[in-house]
């Protein structure tokens, strides 16, 4: 995934994140993501290109790539969301920071330390935040597109608040805001403002199974985020169809 002016080719998947195990909830409105506990056996699928497990075509995948993907995933979100709610009459408000943390505590959330391998939005000071080294792991395992399905999905968390949706249980929440993200992803695309590379589309799926639920979390649990198959559907749903298929309401 590359911003229109494109420079690099996305690259296939290297193996599967491992399962992302959530972390507890920042208490007043945080909304935390998970994190992955170990790496998974490697994939089975064949590797779409023959630089084989490579994640990256070019290699190359720093902590300054990352960081500079992640500014325009933030501006992306920023451009398709001024949209989106200009149609609907509204101002919009960008959410307030993005911050990237490398230790537990360093950010905190309504008083709550952010623990590591981690993303969250946090309603109490409107900003995301997210572990910089394990966005980075993802980001190398999964692929550059999977920085955008995070950033996506963090964002949405943003707009929920600011729409003032709160549904009953914690996984409608959640696979709405995939919803969303993919509805940011395929939104920007349609707009030209992101352009979709090779790998692209199974880096999402791949992303997706890796941070679905484990088979025995029971759906209405606090932390329940929706099995893999919940959030690929959502995601996917958002992405071909728009925000029309999300239930804002
Ligand atoms: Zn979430």
């Amino acid at each position: 995934m590359t911003a229109r002016s494109g420079r690099r080719p996305g690259g296939p998947l290297a193996g599967l994140l491992a399962a992302l195990v959530l972390a507890s909830g920042c208490v007043v409105g945080g909304v935390n993501e998970g994190a992955p506990q170990q790496p998974l056996p490697r994939s089975t699928r064949q590797p779409s290109s023959p630089q084989g497990e490579q994640t990256r075509a070019d290699g190359t995948t720093s902590v300054a790539e990352f960081q500079e993907d992640m500014a325009v995933a933030v501006d992306k979100a920023e451009i398709y969301w001024t949209a989106q709610f200009r149609a609907s009459g509204r101002r919009f408000q960008p959410v307030r920071r993005v911050v990237p943390y490398q230790r537990e505590g360093e950010v905190s959330c309504a008083g709550q330390a952010l623990p590591r391998n981690n993303a969250v939005y946090c309603s109490a000071g409107d900003f995301i935040a997210y572990d910089v080294r394990w966005s980075v792991a993802a980001f190398r395992q999964v692929g550059d597109a999977f920085l955008y399905y995070l950033l996506g999905h963090e964002y949405a968390h943003g707009i929920q608040v600011r729409l003032g949706i709160r549904a009953q249980f914690t996984i409608q929440q959640e696979l709405q805001a995939d919803c969303m993200a993919g509805a940011y992803i395929g939104g920007s695309i349609e707009a030209g403002q992101l352009r979709l590379e090779d790998g692209d589309l199974d880096e999402f799926r791949e992303g997706l199974l890796a941070v679905g639920d484990d088979p025995d979390q029971p759906w209405f649990a606090e932390g329940a985020h929706g099995t893999a198959e919940q959030r690929t559907d959502h995601f996917f749903r958002g992405y071909e169809q728009g925000l029309a298929a999300c239930n804002l309401g």
